[in-house]
């Protein structure tokens, strides 16, 4: 594949057709995102344009990016995503943290269901 370094004046071209190619979704939540709204994520290694998303996940790719790096560099952001998606699909124990009941009693009232603790498993 030949690579093409894209002018700051083909940048809004370029929202266009990844919005187009898109169907119109935020390549990264899959959600509705409008060519205005839309903005264009890169990697930061390669600089390869990645898709178009809306700011805020944009915002969140970022950040999330950010904490796997303060996680230890020995292993890439993927295979620290990979690891936390192993690691919250893991079977709990049966103890419950002292600090839940304080948790859920913050929580929004739809989060809760009269006095039910709802069997989540994290
Ligand atoms: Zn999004």
């Amino acid at each position: 594949m030949k690579l093409r370094l894209v002018s700051r004046s083909e940048m809004s071209q370029v929202r266009e057709i990844l919005h187009r190619l898109q169907k119109g979704y935020c390549r990264l939540c899959r959600k509705p995102v409008s060519i205005e709204d839309g903005v264009l994520d890169h990697s930061k290694s390669t600089g390869r344009i990645r898709g178009l998303l809306h700011r805020s996940c944009n915002t969140f790719e970022g950040k999330i990016r950010a904490a796997c790096r303060w996680m230890g560099k020995t292993r890439s952001v993927e295979e620290n995503l990979k690891l936390l998606i192993e690691y919250l699909e893991l079977d709990p124990t049966s103890l419950i943290h002292p600090n839940y009941m304080q948790e859920i009693r913050r929580a929004k009232p739809r989060a809760r269901v009269g006095n039910t603790v709802h069997n989540k498993r994290s």
